[in-house]
């Protein structure tokens, strides 16, 4: 891997109040809101924050209408209440979405059924859906999806926030500015357990190689899917494991003639549910249920997941042709979910767990378990109350766009493009990615041409934004700042030429040797690809067998 060699500075022997270990959503959430209390906290991710099962969601804030089926009322409840805070307070990266519920003749949930759903969903959040130009949308869909069947159409509104990254990226720089130390490409090897009680953590930096100790008063363990091994290295023995890790797949596919607007939700031939998602101008499409134990950090999706998704898609839209072609990439994560003797991965609650490891002999160690990004504040915060610390239920707007700067007003756009000398689509993606901080980077794009200059021919995002990765939002790597802080690489067009091309482009202006370039070059695209996988000749063999 190539690293910056900057050094940092040592953590050798220092005491913190709060060390979490895992920089995902909820690592993030929790050492920010320990942060805001007042305690010194560290924060410890072994690769980069939002690198694990974060950045492998479907990216939706919803408040779980499937849940109802499974009579989770309080679940949804507290969800709809968390999407509501983020839309309130991240009105640059969390947007309201329209989604269209599409039954068949053949669908196992019935139109009854689905009708009292939607409408103790409406209720439990409050408020009524606005039906935005539902019967343009209707149409639209209409004409792409498989006129063999009788289809009833329900319409209703969640959220969705397309980059979760950005999200993790400001909860972190607030985490920063209230004073946590935070660590990327740092791993936890183990928790030092004495007397019955968790005392410290023994930290590799991978960046210096060097190992240190550190004390702690509180340990939160936010692995994610990680959880039961940072207790099995560090010999913490659970009546049972905590965690029954679930795959989930997604395959992304280019947008196609009449491709809805909406996203769309329909039952897959399992009765499963399957999402359709306008994202980053292309479709996503998920999600699978595969048990799986094995290291999440290699969760790939299996040519049948990807088949499975390839043919739900394909059933609901014949006029559009898809095929595994189609594909553009597949990834998978691997749902953190309590350790259930369910055998429905489906039926498993997603409701978050706070297991305090006192009866494993680690008191003042706390395993986070399940969750989701829309409740990962409401996490942060029951964490936060049970190590005894004040929390705040209103959170200030602080990096969000004041009025002034929302990036759905023409004027803050116009503003943004004036400080920065930059065009109206570059001001605007600063906005939308950046929120307030947009004005302090189009202060920096001033400076230079080469500040101004896009990342690659086929973006608008600018180097000053890869700047101020490196810069505040601890970018180490050419992977963290353009998949995960500048996540340019996710769109539609990017290539091993646009990859190149970035690596040119940065490296002119972060002064790196050619040497640093090609390393850089290299271990992105490596990363690039086993996040992103392509869907080569031998998946599109299995469509054949699959018809
Ligand atoms: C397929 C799928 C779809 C989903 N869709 C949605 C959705 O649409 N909406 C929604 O709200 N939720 C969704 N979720 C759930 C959501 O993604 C997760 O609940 C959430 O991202 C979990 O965050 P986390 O911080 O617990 O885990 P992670 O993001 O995995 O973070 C854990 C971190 O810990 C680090 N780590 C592990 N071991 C160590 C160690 N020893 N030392 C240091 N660091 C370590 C890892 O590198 C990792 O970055 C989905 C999940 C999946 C799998």
């Amino acid at each position: 891997m190539a690293l910056a060699a900057n050094p940092r500075a040592p953590l050798e022997s220092q005491h913190f109040h709060v060390v979490v270990i895992g920089g995902g959503i909820n690592g993030v959430a929790v050492a920010r809101e320990c942060a805001r209390a007042g305690k010194r906290v560290l924060l410890i991710e072994q690769n980069d924050f939002a690198s694990g099962v974060t950045s492998r969601s479907t990216r939706i804030i919803h408040g779980g209408l499937r849940y109802l089926e499974y009579g989770e009322i309080a679940l949804v409840r507290e969800s709809l209440r968390e999407r509501e805070r983020l839309l309130r307070e991240r009105s640059h990266l969390v947007h309201p979405m329209h989604f269209l519920l599409l039954l068949n003749e053949n669908s196992r949930r019935s139109a009854m059924k689905v009708r009292a759903g939607l409408w103790l969903y409406e209720r439990l959040a409050g408020k009524h859906s606005h039906r935005r130009a539902r019967e343009m949308e209707l149409k639209q869909l209409e004409r792409v999806l498989d006129n063999g069947h009788q289809w009833s159409f329900f319409d209703y509104e969640d959220a969705q926030c397309e980059f979760p990254e950005r999200l993790v990226a400001e909860w972190l720089t607030e985490a920063m500015a209230a004073g946590a130390v935070v660590r990327n490409h740092a791993e936890v090897l183990a928790v030092d357990v004495a007397h019955g009680r968790a005392h410290g953590v023994l930290v590799r930096d991978q960046i210096s190689g060097r190992d240190e100790r550190v004390d702690a008063s509180w340990i939160v363990n936010c692995a994610g899917p990680w959880a039961d091994r940072v207790c099995q290295r560090s010999s913490i023995r659970t009546s049972k494991p905590l965690l029954g890790g679930v795959r989930g797949s997604h395959i992304v596919l280019p947008r196609f003639s009449g491709s809805p607007n909406a996203a769309v939700y329909a039952e897959g031939e399992d009765g499963r549910p399957v999402f359709v998602i306008p994202w980053n101008e292309q479709i996503l499409a998920g999600t699978t249920e595969v048990a799986d134990s094995g290291d999440p950090a290699r969760a790939v999706p299996s040519a049948d997941e990807i088949a499975y998704l390839v043919r739900s898609v394909a059933q609901l839209f014949p006029k559009a042709k898809i095929s595994a072609q189609s594909v553009k990439h597949a990834f998978a994560g691997i749902r953190p979910l309590p350790h259930s003797s369910d055998k429905n991965p489906s039926a498993v609650t997603r409701k978050h767990i706070l297991h305090d490891h006192a009866d494993d002999g680690a008191a003042r160690m706390l395993s986070a378990i399940g969750g989701k990004l829309t409740t990962a504040s409401a996490l942060a915060r029951e964490c936060a109350g049970k190590i005894g610390l004040r929390v705040s239920e209103s959170n200030p707007v602080a990096m969000g766009p004041g009025r002034a700067l929302d990036p759905l007003l023409d004027e803050a756009v116009l503003e943004i493009a004036r400080m920065g000398a930059v065009s109206e689509e570059t001001a605007r993606g600063m906005l939308e990615w950046h929120g307030k901080r947009a004005a302090d980077i189009a202060r920096m794009a001033l400076v230079s041409a080469e500040l101004r200059a896009p990342i690659c021919p086929h973006t608008s995002h600018v180097i000053a934004e890869v700047v101020e990765a490196y810069r505040r939002e601890c970018a180490i790597t050419l992977g963290d700042v353009l998949l995960r802080r500048v996540p340019v690489a996710l769109g539609p067009c990017w290539s091993e030429s646009c990859s190149r091309e970035a690596a040119l482009r940065i490296g002119a202006v972060m002064g790196w040797k050619e040497q640093t370039m090609g390393a850089n070059l290299e271990s992105f695209e490596t990363e690039r690809s086993a996040f992103l996988r392509p869907v080569g000749r031998t998946d599109v063999a299995f469509e054949a067998a699959a018809d």
